[in-house]
């Protein structure tokens, strides 16, 4: 008998311990020590998986095969596991294991970056929760009541004398019920506030106070319960974040993390110079995400902007091409045609153009801002005009901006749609589909430089070339050695003028 040898052997084995299934509750911390480069990497790729749950749940039906294929191709790019039946003795190989291990340490990364503030924090349950899903909706009914026993959620099991006393109302409040269905499956005894949803719905039947859950629905329940906990993880790791932070090594990391975007180093710049400053007034018609173009336009109306619609704008500029002396001629133009007169622009804005080429104070090379970037810090507030139109805008407003950019009623209705369910990039990437006149983008739009780009391949003006590209890492930080503090200062660095908020 080959079974028992086996098991000692897993007992023995801490790894397969702590690993015991893919899918996990999350309910302990890692406690190893890793490397910085290890940590930038685990939260880059967390992020990138929870950026395609999110644009998967909205362009496909959750839970469809063509949702279930998107998510399951990014697994298995990214490295995360999602294959539920590996072989026992497969488990503690270096490719299962190292997956579940950055699985795990991934998502207490992502913890401390996003538990940081309300909009980070239900971004992150929201994916987290439909991730989860994803994942033990792939489990055999056996490896489900394994999962559910491994992280002590204890749902009582209907007995079998009360299940056949019973089977009639499980049929009746059951929607694809059958005798034989009852008699195959599961049930499970939850107390209703547990249930809510399945409750309000009516799919499952109630007595004194207990819902009896097919298997094939505890996923509601578990589901609720994984939210329930996440939600006070975070507010509980909101509230040590400031000791977290105090670590000098983490505290840059952690800082850009929430701002991350998750793609093309936009400040480097292919078309440097490849610009006039005759175009910039047809391409941002044309081929400026509505932020930059409502940008431009504030600009040429009030030949002014204030100093976030100047970082915003100007650093767009600067990644879709202009030089620091188109750039220095462009403002100064623009701003002495209002109350500012070239003495005033040479002392006042001059230095900060400089200064986001990198050719004054620190020399820090500046790069465009991400859309979650702009969607999530500097909200603009009462004559400002930075910002995301589709996240910062009241809803009435960004309809009037899309009927005067001549978005179709039906468009303008899909877009304020998914605003509503807080998709502003999604929104955005509809208005490209409308304004382009095409029906799948194709792209997943993470930042208003990619916008140009594609905007420019679909019509014809950015060619090969303007294409996007990979996604680039963090300069060195691979070659760094681990936990050695003047690497780590060096590294920290990088990292900061990698992920750049100016
Ligand atoms: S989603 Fe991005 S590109 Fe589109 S308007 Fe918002 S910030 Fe700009």
């Amino acid at each position: 008998m080959q079974f028992p040898v086996r098991q000692r052997r897993l007992i023995a084995n801490p790894k397969t311990e702590l690993y015991v299934h893919f899918l996990q509750f999350y309910g302990q911390p890692p406690l190893e020590n890793i490397s910085l480069s290890e940590f930038e990497t685990f939260a880059v790729d967390r992020l990138k998986l929870l950026k395609t749950v999110e644009n998967s749940g909205v362009s496909q039906v959750k839970g469809s095969e063509p949702y279930q294929k998107k998510l399951d191709k990014e697994f298995s790019n990214l490295n995360f596991p999602n294959k539920p039946d590996i072989k026992e003795e497969d488990k503690d190989g270096p490719n299962e294991y190292e997956k579940r291990r950055k699985d795990h340490i991934s998502h207490f990364i992502l913890r401390l970056a996003y538990c940081q503030t309300e909009d980070l924090r239900r971004w992150f349950i929201q994916q987290e929760v439909d991730l989860f899903r994803h994942r033990f909706n792939r489990l055999t009914s056996v490896q489900k009541s394994s999962f559910l026993k491994h992280n002590n959620l204890h749902y009582e099991t209907v007995g079998l004398v009360e299940k056949t006393a019973l089977t009639d109302k499980l049929v009746q409040s059951s929607y694809a019920g059958s005798g034989s269905k009852v008699d195959t499956q599961d049930y499970y005894k939850v107390p209703f506030q547990d249930a809510l949803d399945l409750v309000r719905n009516r799919k499952a039947y109630l007595k004194a106070g207990y819902v009896y859950i097919p298997q094939q629905d505890i996923v509601i329940t578990v589901l609720n319960d994984f939210r329930t906990q996440l939600s006070k993880a975070l507010a509980l790791t909101a509230r040590s974040l400031p000791t977290v932070l105090s670590d000098e090594r983490l505290q840059p990391l952690l800082s850009h993390l929430s701002h991350a975007y998750v793609g093309q180093d936009y400040s480097i710049q292919k078309n440097m110079g490849k610009i006039s400053l005759e175009q910039i007034d047809p391409l941002s018609g044309k081929s400026f995400p509505l932020c930059m173009r409502g940008l431009h336009q504030a600009l040429r109306e009030n030949h002014h902007l204030r100093h976030g619609g100047r970082m915003q704008y100007g650093l767009f500029l600067k990644g879709i091409g202009l030089t620091l002396e188109q750039a220095l001629q462009f403002w100064r133009s623009e701003f002495t045609k209002g109350k500012v007169d070239m003495d005033k622009f040479d002392k006042q804005y001059a230095y900060s153009i400089r200064h986001n080429f990198g050719k004054e104070g620190k020399r820090t090379d500046y790069t465009p801002y991400s859309c979650l970037k702009v969607i999530l810090s500097n909200a603009p507030s009462q004559g400002d005009h930075h910002g995301c139109p589709f996240r910062h805008s009241d809803a009435e407003l960004l309809k009037q901006k899309l009927q005067s950019y001549k978005v179709s009623p039906s468009g303008i209705a899909q877009i304020l749609d998914l605003v509503k369910g807080m998709h502003y990039q999604l929104a955005c990437q509809k208005y490209f589909e409308l304004t382009h006149n095409i029906e799948d983008s194709g792209f997943s739009l993470n930042h208003p430089n990619q916008y140009f780009l594609e905007s420019q391949r679909v019509l014809g003006g950015g060619g090969k070339e303007a294409k996007a590209e990979p996604p680039q890492r963090a300069p060195d930080v691979a070659a760094k050695p681990p936990l050695d503090p003047p690497a780590l200062a060096e590294m920290a660095e990088d990292l900061d003028a990698y992920f750049q908020d100016g």
